[in-house]
């Protein structure tokens, strides 16, 4: 197994490998964790599987083992050909080189899975863990599952619950789309190089139906941005002065009573079917 420490230093020797701090390389040496991802992203023979970011191939090993295909997309040329060698026993893997901030993931689904659900499985560079995520729910990729080790403390944020200091914009956005679960954390010393932070494998599992009716999901998401763009500021004070949404205090005021909360209530402490009542509510006045 490539993640074995010792394996892993043998490729980067061979291949005189030096690691980008900044495409976020820590790859993984601990094959517990491989095995503790892979499991939880529960894979069997029926699923095609994207992973982002392969590195030298150490997680891709064990999804070509237990997925039907692989696809996996990496920014750095130079591992291109270091893959194309550690992955050489597989015939269910396609590597491409590309960006995956600016890769076509519609395009895959569509040309090479009829357009039915993935799973994306990534130990995911940490500078684009947020815009990722966001853009495999807001772009409606079709998913069946998303299991992810990133930082602990977005992990967290994620996870939060209404009234936690971990609670905000980005605990709504996801939960709004997908059920998280933390389903291990990984200290840095199962890392090569070590990153200065703690980690987590978190799984978000869509929502088969959404449990929320929105009438407009683009005024939810501001009046979530609106409501922990200044944390300290009441939602009357956080919308009113938000860039973007032109309501009146009047309107907010009357959507917070209609709501039966107070109007010095602030964002932190309402829940996601709150902000979706107050959305809902709010949306006539658009
Ligand atoms: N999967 C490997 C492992 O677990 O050992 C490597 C994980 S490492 C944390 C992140 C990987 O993502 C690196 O190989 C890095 O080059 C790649 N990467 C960084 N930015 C990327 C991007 N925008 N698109 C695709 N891959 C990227």
């Amino acid at each position: 197994m490539l993640a074995k420490p010792r394996n892993t230093i043998e490729i980067i020797n061979k291949y005189s490998f030096v690691f980008q701090k900044k495409y976020g390389q820590n790859f993984l040496i601990d094959t517990h964790v491989l095995e503790k991802i892979v499991r939880t992203a529960d894979i069997s023979k029926d699923d095609f599987v994207l992973e982002i970011g392969p590195g030298i191939g150490s997680l891709t090993q064990y999804l070509c083992e237990s997925a039907r295909e692989v696809v996996a997309v990496e920014i750095d040329k130079r591992l291109i050909p270091i893959l194309e060698d550690t992955l050489s026993a597989y015939d269910n893997i396609t590597i491409l080189n590309e960006d995956i901030l600016k890769f076509d993931i519609e395009g895959l689904v569509k040309n090479y899975n009829n357009n039915r659900p993935i799973k994306v499985v990534a130990n995911l560079p940490y500078y684009i863990t947020t815009p990722i995520i966001m853009d495999l729910f807001e772009k409606h990729i079709p998913l069946a599952g998303v299991t992810i080790m990133i930082q602990r403390e977005v992990a967290d944020r994620i996870q939060a619950r209404p009234g936690t200091k971990e609670y905000g914009a980005l605990s709504l956005a996801v939960q709004y789309y997908a059920k998280p679960y933390i389903a291990a954390n990984v200290p840095p010393n199962c890392f090569m190089p070590r990153p200065k932070v703690g980690s987590a494998v978190i799984n978000l599992t869509p929502h088969t139906e959404s449990p929320y009716q929105v009438k407009d999901e683009a005024l939810l998401f501001s009046l979530i941005r609106a409501s922990f763009n200044q944390r300290r500021k009441t939602l009357v004070n956080g919308i009113y002065n938000f860039e973007g949404l032109s309501f009146s205090k009047e309107e907010i005021v009357e959507a917070l009573e209609f709501l039966e909360l107070s109007k010095d209530i602030r964002g932190e402490t309402m829940t996601l079917g709150q902000f979706v009542e107050m959305a809902n509510y709010l949306s006539k006045y658009i």
